[in-house]
């Protein structure tokens, strides 16, 4: 069975980026979850989050799991402006590599908003050194879905390589989420499990949390950028968030972090110029 990374989109709903907002102690419950389970994560990091907590970014990186980069302010892309996603950009990023010492070579879009819209940022990310984004979901079933990407690794045509959100495919049109967010919480573990056995080996599978689905003592604020039902339906979710995530690292072995599976895939170069 394929291996599976734990990666962790690190941002905090509220927008006020609080040096001790709830989300600074979920992270670190999260980085006891990884000891318990001996795994090495991916943390892709809000860069103002970096700039309230930089002792907390630079434990996390101490403890062995790899620093990314998720947006300077969790803005989707389709709704930023190419300069000063640059700027910024190239800002967060500079910034985190001095605080660990190391490069920053992974990205994630905010919500996944890598989309045939926004396939600007591709040369930008590239251009700044990113060797790797997670941010495409080969699904109609988001509004921030790329419906026809490919379900595996693949190259962009400047060399970046995607990873990305790992899919069901039930039927040509139909792919379905099932190994993060609302997709894992809500659907039941036994198709989780089934669909997660029947994984190509070409794929590399990952999954993914927020410091906030581990909060199941907070009360209902309405997330930004989210429609009224799933953000409910997210804070529901809260209760069995832990336990899925537990249950989906109990069962496979789970994987480095995504930096370190960069090699070694039969990557095939999209053409931007066909219908994507
Ligand atoms: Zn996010």
């Amino acid at each position: 069975m394929s291996q599976i990374t734990f990666t962790i989109d690190l941002e905090d709903p509220t927008a006020r980026y609080a040096p001790d907002g709830r989300h600074i102690a979920m992270t670190r419950r999260i980085l006891d979850l990884c000891d318990e389970m001996r795994c090495r994560a991916t943390f892709f990091v809000v860069g103002k989050l970096a700039q309230s907590a930089p002792k907390l970014i630079q434990d996390i990186a101490a403890r062995g799991h790899e620093i990314a980069y998720h947006s300077h302010a969790h803005v989707p892309l389709t709704q930023e402006n190419p300069a000063r996603f640059r700027e910024q950009t190239h800002a967060d990023k500079h910034g985190l590599e001095q605080l660990i010492g190391k490069p920053v070579v992974g990205y994630r879009a905010p919500m996944f908003s890598l989309t045939p819209r926004s396939l600007w940022t591709v040369a930008i990310l590239a251009e700044l050194g990113f060797r790797y984004s997670s941010s495409v979901m080969p699904t109609r079933l988001s509004r921030f879905g790329f419906p026809n990407a490919p379900t595996v690794p693949f190259e962009w045509p400047n060399g970046m390589i995607e990873f990305p959100l790992p899919v069901a495919t039930l039927h040509k049109n139909l792919r379905v989420p099932y190994l993060g967010g609302i997709y894992l919480y809500a659907l039941p573990g036994v198709l989780t499990h089934r669909w997660l056995r029947q994984a190509k080996p070409e794929e590399v599978l990952w999954t993914y949390t927020h410091p906030y689905d581990f909060d199941s003592a907070e009360p209902y604020k309405p997330m930004p950028n989210t429609a009224r039902g799933i953000s409910m339906a997210l804070w529901l979710a809260r209760q069995v968030a832990e336990q899925k995530i537990r249950d989906v690292l109990k069962e496979q072995l789970t994987a480095p972090p995504l930096n370190e599976r960069l090699t070694g895939h039969q990557l095939t170069r999209i053409d931007l110029g066909k219908s994507l």
